[in-house]
């Protein structure tokens, strides 16, 4: 539950000496005292309206509203127009404008992950954008999914990317437990005797597309896909 206060404070003090008092009638005694109310919540919120008291010093009555000339209104309600609320007034508002928006400008930004936490969707985000670069010398972490067997977790290394069309891959001799694994492997660690001697050739087009690859034997069967899980080591 959350407790909210409206508060007022002082703003202003316009003394009104051309008017006579609508109680004691002496002139010159007016004093018109502005207030800025607003929500509270532990700092302002957000302005809540004006509103004013009028005094006499002669009489040192509080005048009510209710009897206050046409020409105190008018006065009134110019001074509430002039009176221009500090930003202060709105910064409870904006502090939670900002902490609701951060996760969309992040998200605008392509931060998906701010925390760096092992999160699957940190890597989906970039995945996207990796494979849009893949070049030589590349480690990429991948689903490997062969000729139906189980799908295995495995780093493959492009080994050449020929005219932005096509790519030849190795796999790596070791598989992996899961997708988890990709935090823990730098493409620092890998060396040639990692990947197998095969190379297998791939639709580099298709993955830049897709995030997946089938790569088809010579008779045309299919042989090796890449599934979706796809991610550049680094
Ligand atoms: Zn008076």
């Amino acid at each position: 539950m959350i407790f909210y206060q409206i508060r007022s404070k002082q703003v202003k003090v316009i003394e009104i000496n051309e008017l006579e008092c609508p109680n004691c009638k002496n002139k010159g005694h007016l004093q018109l005292f502005l207030f800025l109310k607003y929500t509270w919540i532990f700092a302002p919120i957000l302005p809540a309206g004006k509103t004013a008291i009028l005094e006499c010093n002669s009489c040192e009555q509080t005048i009510p509203i209710k009897n206050w000339t046409k020409k105190l209104d008018v006065i009134f309600k110019t001074e509430k127009k002039n009176f221009k609320t500090p930003f202060y007034y709105y910064s409870g508002a904006v502090f939670i404008l900002l902490i609701w928006l951060i996760p969309f400008t992040m998200m605008k930004m392509g931060i998906t992950n701010p925390f760096g936490l092992n999160d699957d969707s940190k890597t989906m985000g970039q995945a996207i954008i990796d494979r849009q670069h893949i070049k030589e010398n590349d480690i990429l972490y991948v689903n490997l999914l062969v000729n139906g067997e189980a799908p295995k977790f495995k780093a493959v290394k492009v080994v050449k990317a020929e005219d932005e069309k096509v790519a030849y891959i190795k796999q790596s001799i070791k598989s992996y437990e899961t997708f988890k694994d990709f935090y823990a492997l730098k493409a620092a660690d890998f060396s040639n005797s990692d990947f197998e001697d095969e190379t297998l050739k791939i639709n580099l087009e298709y993955l830049r597309k897709t995030g997946s690859v089938v790569e088809a034997h010579e008779d045309n069967k299919p042989g090796i896909a890449i599934m979706s899980y796809f991610s550049m080591i680094k």
